[in-house]
């Protein structure tokens, strides 16, 4: 798909899921591609779309966003293409590392890199209290099954604010984070 395509897909998905589109510098050099927000807070987005040169244009794109990222005010994206899947793939571990939402944008819509972690809570009963964890923790990797003996792990937060939300409303006197897989 084509990044001029590419657009109103992106835009769409953001829509849909709570952001306001700020601005958008469709095929100009100026500017971020897209500028997007919700709560408050800013997500700034680069693009790239199929290209003779993808290996060199996926390149480009992570260059142009990280002379965009300024400080922690603001979350920072990409959005690509499908034929950039591999490139996503070989540099996961950067992309997870500084908390870069990727966006696939494709003929059948917007998928969220899967790779990108998800956020658990765990609820434990007699000690009162509800805990969130990255998916990646090695507390919910290691775990034996959703519910333990002393309580209950639930998956599926997309952000840490979806999880913290659950936290809150299990009712435990005590909300938190872990200290291992979040600072
Ligand atoms: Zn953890």
């Amino acid at each position: 798909m084509k990044e001029e395509e590419m657009f109103d897909p992106i835009i769409n998905h953001l829509e849909k899921n709570g952001y306001e589109i700020i601005e958008q510098n469709r095929g100009r050099e100026r500017g971020p591609d897209l500028v997007a927000s919700k709560d408050n807070q800013e997500l700034i987005i680069e693009m790239k779309g199929d290209s003779e040169a993808l290996g060199v244009d996926y390149g480009t794109c992570i260059g142009q966003l990280f002379r965009r990222m300024e400080d922690d005010d603001r979350d920072y994206g990409l959005a690509l293409s499908a034929s950039y899947r591999r490139f996503i793939k070989d540099s996961e571990y950067p992309l997870e590392k500084l908390g870069i939402k990727v966006f696939i944008v494709s003929k059948e819509g917007v998928e969220k890199w899967s790779g990108e972690v998800g956020f658990v809570v765990y609820v434990d009963d007699p000690l009162d209290y509800a805990r969130v964890h990255k998916e990646s923790c090695r507390f919910y990797q290691k775990r034996e099954g959703e519910d333990m003996e002393t309580g209950h792990w639930k998956g599926g937060f997309d952000t840490k604010e979806e999880a913290l939300n659950y936290a809150h409303q299990t009712e435990t006197s005590k909300v938190n984070t872990c200290s291992f897989c979040m600072k």
